[in-house]
């Protein structure tokens, strides 16, 4: 397998910003990725996804990136099921469940990213996770063993799983039992129409910046705008009007405007309401400092 040396990650990024990886692979099926983890031989490495939910630092990562493609990208229906490879788009598995009248997806509409990254964030809505509709997924782990994981070990929950974060996901098979096709594609244009028009599609973000804490404020959003943070700029970053969750690269910004803006929020959080708000979105190549200035696991 072939390493490409000194990476630059803002193009494989959805917020386009940040440095690089001293080196990055892209394995196009089971056996190269296992090459590949046991080349490396217990050296810390991350997979990229999509780059939908990731801040990559301005300094970069020091780590080896993983990006899979070719046989990871595949997706089947059968009766009850898809199949896909974790490098399969989330848009990809939700249209070829709106298109077959298959039930459980809606809730997946308008999310970027790859199936991989949806199983490590437990994506979806307030309510519902990929995992909800998990049948199987299969992963690797740092030693080149291929596991099978149920939705029962994996232990999900808002926004998150128990799964080693050193595993890596091939791909999995997903419930999407038949339904009545007109009522799913209404379903699926409605929740559409909803997220574009709260949520900011036209610039680039990770979405939700903050986890929903719970608690009397309400959603993070509500958290943001009360402690007057709404509209808040940074360098070329800004916490959006439409949406006091999301930040924005106006363009030119840096990793540094957008931890900036999230280190504002949160003190002001914890002084004003004596709330924790915790980031939804994986921050990557930061020093530890930075990472509890924001609430993020050192
Ligand atoms: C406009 C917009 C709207 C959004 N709306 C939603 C929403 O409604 N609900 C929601 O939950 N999210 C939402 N998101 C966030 C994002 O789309 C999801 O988190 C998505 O699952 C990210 O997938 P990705 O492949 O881009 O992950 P990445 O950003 O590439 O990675 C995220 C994490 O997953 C890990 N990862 C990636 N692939 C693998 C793999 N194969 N094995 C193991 N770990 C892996 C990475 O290491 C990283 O820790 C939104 C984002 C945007 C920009």
């Amino acid at each position: 397998m072939r390493w490409e040396a000194d990476v630059p990650l803002a193009g494989l990024t959805r917020l386009a910003v940040g440095g690089a990886t001293p080196r990055l692979a892209r394995p196009d099926s089971p056996s190269s990725l296992r090459e590949v983890v046991r080349g490396l031989e217990g050296i810390a490495f991350r997979v990229l996804g999509g780059g939908a939910n990731t801040l990559v630092s301005d300094a970069g990562v020091g780590e080896p990136v993983l990006i899979l493609e070719g046989e990871f990208d595949r997706l089947e229906l059968s009766e009850e099921e898809m199949q896909a490879g974790a490098a399969t788009p989330i848009p990809a598995l939700v249209n070829a469940a709106r298109h077959a009248g298959r039930e459980g997806y809606v809730f997946l509409e308008a999310v970027p990213g790859t199936v991989g990254g949806a199983l490590r964030m437990n994506a979806g809505s307030a309510e519902t996770g990929l995992w909800d509709r998990v049948v199987w997924v299969t992963a690797m782990t740092p030693e080149g063993e291929t596991v099978r994981v149920t939705s029962e070990e994996a232990r999900p929950r808002y926004r998150g799983i128990g799964v080693p974060e050193e595993w890596v996901f091939l791909g999995g098979a997903f419930a999407a039992p038949p339904g009545d096709p007109g009522r799913i594609k209404d379903a699926h244009r409605e929740r559409r129409r909803t997220k574009v028009e709260t949520q900011v599609y036209e610039l680039p973000s990770c979405g939700s910046t903050w986890k929903n804490p719970g608690g009397p404020y309400g959603a993070a959003w509500e958290i943001v705008e009360r402690v007057g943070m709404r509209g808040a700029r940074r360098g070329s970053a800004v916490i959006t009007e439409r949406h006091a969750n999301f930040i924005v690269n106006l363009g030119g910004a840096t990793a540094a405007d957008i931890l900036g803006l999230m280190v504002e929020t949160r003190r002001r959080a914890y002084e004003e309401l004596g709330v924790s708000l915790e980031p939804e979105i994986r921050l990557w190549g930061f020093t530890d400092d930075e990472l509890r200035a924001v609430g993020a696991k050192a």
